[in-house]
C-alpha cells in the first residue's frame, strides 16, 4: 500500500483526500515509478479545488508533475533504477499523476533526469520552471538579445514567473516585474535580479490601442488587460511569450501593435512539447537556476497540506515554487 491524494467528487464539489492505494488500483502504462516529490502548480490548483473542472473522470490522483526512480518498465529506453522525470501530457488530469508515492505512465511522457539534478530540484523546477524556460527560449529564438531592451514579466511572485524573472537576469537581461503583490515580494525580486518592480495595476487600466513604446519582451502568465497593455507598449519588432492566464484568459487586445509595430505573439506549451525540445529546456533551465533561486523562493509541503496550499495558488497567494515531499 501507499499513500495518495485522491480527489473525488460529491454533487457539484471536489473533494481532496490522502488515502491507500496499492499497485493494482493504478491506470495501464509501461512504466512504474516510485516516486519522491511532486510539485504544486497554478493548474494542480485549479484540479484540486476543483475550480477549474479540468477533472472529468473522477477518482482522480492529481499532480501534473513528479520525479522519481523507475521500479519496472516494458519500454526499453527504461529499466529499474533509473531516474526520471515527468511533466505535462495530460497526467494529474486525465491520468493518475504525481501526488501519490506511486505511478504508471507511458515512457514517451518520461525525460531522463539529467546528472546533475535530483528529484527536489527537478520538482522545485516543475512545469512552471520548464514553462519559465520555454519563454525564454523563445524570446532568444526570436532574438530578443539583451541590448535589445527591457524585458516585462508578469505574474512575477508566481512559479513561471519568478523562475523566468530568474533566468532572465542570469541571461543579463534588464527585467522589470510586474506583480499585484509588490509590498510583500518586491524585495525578493530584487534579489532574483528584477531591476525594477512594478505594481501590476499599472498595467489594468484601460488602455489605448498603442501606448509608449517600453519592452522589447514580455514574459506574460497572466492574459487578459494586463497583457493587452503590454502589447500596446511593446517596441517596435518586440515579441511577447505568452503560457499563462492566471488573470483570465480573455485578450482584450486590437491589431495595432502587430500591424503597426511588427509585434510578435508567441504561444508557449509544455504540456505536449516534444522530447528534444523538453529535454533542451531541462538541460538549460538545470544550468542557469542558481542555488539561490530554490533557496530564496522554494518551499516544501507535505501531501496533506496540497488543499491548502491549492486553495491559496488559485487565489493568487502562493509566492515561487512549492515542492511536494511525497
Ligand atoms: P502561480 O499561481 O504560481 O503564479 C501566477 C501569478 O499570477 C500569481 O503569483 C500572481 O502574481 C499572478 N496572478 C494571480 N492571480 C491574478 C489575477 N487575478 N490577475 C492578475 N494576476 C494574477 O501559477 P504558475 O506560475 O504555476 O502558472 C502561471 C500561469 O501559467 C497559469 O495560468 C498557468 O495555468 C499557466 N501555465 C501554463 C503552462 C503552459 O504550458 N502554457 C505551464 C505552466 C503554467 P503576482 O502576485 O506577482 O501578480
Amino acid at each position: 500500500m501507499f499513500n495518495a491524494l485522491i480527489l473525488t467528487q460529491e454533487g457539484k464539489s471536489t473533494l481532496a483526500n490522502v488515502g491507500q492505494l496499492q499497485v493494482s488500483d493504478l491506470p495501464e502504462g509501461e512504466v512504474l515509478v516510485d516516486v519522491s516529490c511532486s510539485s504544486l502548480n497554478y493548474k494542480d490548483g485549479l484540479a484540486v479545488t476543483g475550480i477549474g473542472r479540468i477533472i472529468r473522470n473522477f477518482p482522480m490522483v492529481p499532480g501534473i508533475d513528479f520525479a522519481g526512480v523507475v521500479i519496472e518498465s516494458s519500454d526499453l529506453r527504461y529499466k529499474a533504477g533509473d531516474r526520471v522525470i515527468l511533466t505535462g501530457w495530460g497526467v494529474g488530469e486525465n491520468h493518475w499523476g504525481g501526488m501519490a508515492q506511486k505511478a504508471r505512465v507511458n515512457a514517451d511522457w518520461l525525460v531522463p533526469m539529467p546528472e546533475a539534478c535530483d528529484a527536489e530540484k527537478a520538482m522545485m523546477i516543475g512545469t512552471a520552471g520548464l514553462t519559465a524556460m520555454l519563454c525564454v527560449q523563445a524570446l532568444q529564438e526570436a532574438n530578443i538579445q539583451p541590448e535589445s531592451g527591457d524585458i516585462l514579466v508578469t505574474g512575477a511572485s508566481g512559479g513561471v514567473g519568478s523562475v523566468a524573472v530568474t533566468l532572465l537576469a542570469q541571461l543579463g537581461y534588464k527585467v522589470v516585474a510586474s506583480t499585484g503583490r509588490a509590498e510583500e515580494n518586491s524585495e525578493l525580486l530584487r534579489s532574483l535580479g528584477a531591476a525594477e518592480v512594478i505594481e501590476r495595476s499599472e498595467l489594468e487600466q484601460d488602455t489605448r490601442p498603442l501606448e509608449k513604446q517600453r519592452w522589447a519582451g514580455v514574459v506574460d502568465t497572466v492574459g487578459n488587460k494586463v497583457l493587452a497593455t503590454a502589447l500596446a507598449q511593446m517596441n517596435y519588432g518586440g515579441a511577447a511569450a505568452i503560457c499563462g492566464l492566471a488573470g483570465g484568459f480573455a485578450l482584450p487586445t486590437t491589431v495595432m501593435p502587430f500591424i503597426l509595430r511588427g509585434v510578435r505573439l508567441l504561444g508557449v506549451d509544455s504540456v505536449s512539447c516534444p522530447f528534444e525540445k523538453r529535454q533542451a529546456a531541462w538541460k538549460q533551465v538545470l544550468e542557469l537556476l542558481p542555488e539561490s533561486y530554490y533557496q530564496a523562493a522554494g518551499q516544501t509541503i507535505t501531501l496533506d497540506q496540497v488543499p491548502e496550499y491549492a486553495d491559496k495558488i488559485v487565489k493568487g497567494q502562493v509566492t515561487g515554487r512549492v515542492l511536494v515531499k511525497l
